[in-house]
């Protein structure tokens, strides 16, 4: 099985390409790139006007099974994905049962062989049951192929707990990912503080619950020389604190999510329960802080937080909805419609943020299009604009935060392991 890629705008920073070339694929793997390649018997894809681009690497995505299938499966997670452009994703652990032993990753692994349709990674729990008072064990679940370690939901409130996890995991090399949040501060809030919450009623969430709370994992990090990744980063006081430790040298990267660089906390005025999530939008300076960030590199790439809900979960009052929204399939088109044409965003940069960046953080071989790696790729139009529609969403869940919206970026072809797995 062979294809060839003609003609399209091949984007890959891993090797520092931005041109128009012909990309050959064969048995599964990136085979040559060159200005011009006779097809023969291959399988010719006309990418003329396209961008052609290492597959997207989603490194937080809630899958939600094992334990609410209801709301999401790996394969409807994984089919999603593909439609967005997302090759590979990282799955959350906190499922039912969450992922905190050998056996639960192991079950966890044999459902993936079962029933992925892209490549899915696995995160383990840092604490047992998440809860906080006792660690998982990290060493054993490396050996179960898990490739990171949060609580992500929820934060290590003990100190002495997370600096030995930090320990564990500079042995091991491990990278551990924080869920930045004092709920002593943020507890009860739904939106973020200020005239929004204010004028809506509604309790607020501090910013200060987010950035002390980056500030101390950091610390405790840079204690122990270990790496630390900062989840879904939604406010500019955190952008500072992760900025002076990346000058002081500290070995942290950070990630944002898409919707946090398109809406801002003006968004949620319609009482929309698919504006609700944890952290919440916040204020429109936050949002332009966030976009600097990426641009200037502070924030190292951007994840969905997919988390997909039943409608009973959401179509109900602000308050009680569920927190978090979907954005495997709106990933690239959210991120393509906040930065590119707008900003001095180029797509090197989009798929430094998106692909070659996450997959670099967690040591995968993937996210580059060079001579050997596997044949992962996305095909889209960035200036083809549509609009997301609930009948469209290939997800099981439908919580979009972008229903009605027109984005710009299209995915045409996703190619997996060689193989074409999504076409539009
Ligand atoms: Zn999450």
């Amino acid at each position: 099985m062979s294809i060839i890629i003609k003609q399209g705008l091949v984007v890959d920073p891993s090797q520092g390409l931005r041109a128009i070339k012909d990309v050959l694929i064969e048995n599964g793997k990136i085979v040559r790139i060159a200005d011009c390649i006779i097809p023969g018997t291959s399988q010719a894809i006309n990418a003329k006007g396209l961008v052609v681009m290492p597959g997207l690497v989603d490194m937080h995505a809630h899958l939600r099974e094992p334990g609410r299938e209801d709301k999401e499966t790996i394969e409807t997670a994984t089919m999603a994905a593909l439609a967005g452009g997302i090759t590979s994703v990282l799955a959350m652990p906190n499922t039912t049962p969450c992922i905190d032993s050998a056996q639960a990753a192991g079950l966890l692994q044999k459902r993936i062989q079962k029933s992925a349709k892209a490549n899915v990674f696995v995160a383990g729990a840092l604490t047992k049951n998440r809860k906080g008072h006792a660690l998982t064990d990290i060493e054993g679940l490396c050996n179960k192929s898990v490739l990171a370690f949060t609580d992500d939901g929820s934060s290590v409130d003990d100190e002495k707990l997370l600096s030995s996890a930090f320990d564990i995991c500079r042995k091991t090399g491990v990278l551990i990912v924080c869920h930045c949040e004092d709920t002593a501060l943020s507890a009860g809030g739904t939106v973020n503080r200020g005239f929004i919450s204010t004028s809506m009623g509604l309790r607020g969430i501090s910013k200060e619950s987010e950035y002390k709370r980056v500030e101390r994992d950091i610390n405790i990090a840079e204690s122990a020389q270990a790496r630390i990744h900062i989840a879904h980063v939604s406010c500019a006081e955190s952008v500072d604190v992760i900025r002076q430790a990346k000058a002081k040298g500290v070995k942290v990267t950070a990630e944002t999510c898409p919707h946090y660089l398109m809406l801002c906390e003006d968004d949620v005025r319609g009482f929309d329960t698919n504006k609700k999530m944890n952290p919440p939008l916040r204020s429109c300076d936050d949002r332009n802080s966030l976009k600097r960030a990426v641009i200037d590199g502070v924030i190292d790439i951007v994840s969905t937080d997919h988390a997909p809900h039943t409608e009973n979960e959401k179509d109900i009052e602000f308050e009680r909805a569920a927190f978090g929204v979907i954005g495997l399939e709106t990933m690239l088109p959210v991120t393509l419609t906040a930065l590119y044409g707008n900003d001095s965003t180029d797509l090197t940069k989009i798929a430094q943020i998106c692909s070659t960046g996450p997959a670099r953080i967690l040591g995968l071989k993937k996210g580059t299009l060079s001579a050997g790696s596997d044949a992962d790729v996305v095909i889209f139009d960035p200036e083809r604009e549509w609009m997301v529609e609930k009948r469209g969403i290939v997800s099981k869940s439908k919580n979009s935060a972008f229903l009605g919206m027109r984005l710009k970026g299209k995915v045409i072809f996703t190619i997996l392991n060689g193989a074409v797995a999504y076409q539009a």
